[in-house]
């Protein structure tokens, strides 16, 4: 992957020197030479919004250094020349952003795929164990971040009672009453079936056991009804805390004994470890 930085210096430098042997040539072709810039912006920014600013402003600059600043004015046969190549210039830079534009979209979509669980639609344990193995969940290490596991109780009862569909639906609902409580900058993942991991960006450890209580009892008191038939759902939920000096896989671990012991002791309640 190109680095950013990298590709602003290219971008500025190439500018740069399209502009100096465009001042100084008389040959309009020269000019073709601003697609270089300009397709590497739309490499950066894959959006119609930069296709269009970049080759409005790449017209206005030949415009302007063609017109205004070089040292001999043009004639007219020379601006019909400019005119031509200033227009095939934009026909090829918006066909290379086109298909720039589909790519990056196309990657996008594939993207959020792969790393999205189909049926609940938040993140998938590819998410979570792509971003562990970056150890880019929490780029600010100083921030106090809570962990929050948890797995729904007898789950296979319910699948066995009122059959697979109940037990997708059952699982739909939980995460869409989750997701009413969390925030935005939570992050939210379907670690596997029925067990689901939230991490609490600059969250105390206090908020977060008052945060996983309020979840567990929200669940607790949702009604969740299939074919006419009421299905009660409680879950079990593990909190932990992180703290700087242990790697992410650890707060993971230490959330998942919480959980554990929560289960252990009788379910339908939150253990803090
Ligand atoms: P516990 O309280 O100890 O967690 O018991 P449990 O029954 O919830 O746990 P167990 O691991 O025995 O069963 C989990 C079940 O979840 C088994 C599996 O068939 C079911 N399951 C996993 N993924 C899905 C899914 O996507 N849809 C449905 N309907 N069921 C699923
Ligand atoms: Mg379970
Ligand atoms: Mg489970």
């Amino acid at each position: 992957m190109i680095k950013r930085k990298f590709m602003y210096a290219f971008i500025l430098l190439s500018l740069s020197i399209v502009l100096v042997v465009n001042y100084y040539s008389s040959l309009e072709s020269l000019w073709m030479l601003i697609l270089i810039p300009a397709v590497t912006t739309v490499i950066l920014c894959p959006t119609w919004k930069a296709a269009i600013t970049v080759g409005f402003s790449s017209f206005i600059l030949m415009v302007i250094t063609e017109f205004v600043f070089h040292r001999v004015q043009p004639s007219f046969r020379d601006a019909v020349h400019l005119m031509i190549t200033g227009a095939v210039e934009w026909i090829i830079f918006m066909t290379a952003s086109f298909f720039q534009i589909r790519t990056a979209k196309m990657i996008a979509e594939l993207g959020n795929l792969a790393l999205t669980d189909p049926l609940t639609k938040i993140y998938n344990r590819r998410y979570l164990d792509w971003n562990l193995e970056k150890s880019s969940l929490f780029p600010n290490k100083e921030q106090s971040m809570t962990l929050i596991l948890f797995d729904i109780d007898y789950f296979k009862a319910i699948n066995d009672t009122f059959g697979h569909n109940a037990g997708d639906m059952v699982l739909k609902k939980v995460c869409r009453v989750v997701k009413e409580i969390i925030r935005e900058s939570d992050i939210f993942v379907r670690t596997g079936g029925e067990e689901f991991l939230i991490f609490l960006q600059d969250c105390s450890l206090e908020q977060g056991i008052k945060l996983a209580e309020r979840i567990r009892k929200t669940v607790e008191e949702t009604d969740f009804v299939y074919k006419d038939k009421r299905i009660y759902v409680t879950i079990s939920v593990g909190v932990s805390k992180y703290s700087k000096e242990k790697d992410l896989k650890e707060f993971t671990e230490k959330a998942d004994q919480a959980l554990y012991q929560a289960k252990e002791t009788g379910r339908n309640k939150v253990v803090v470890i």
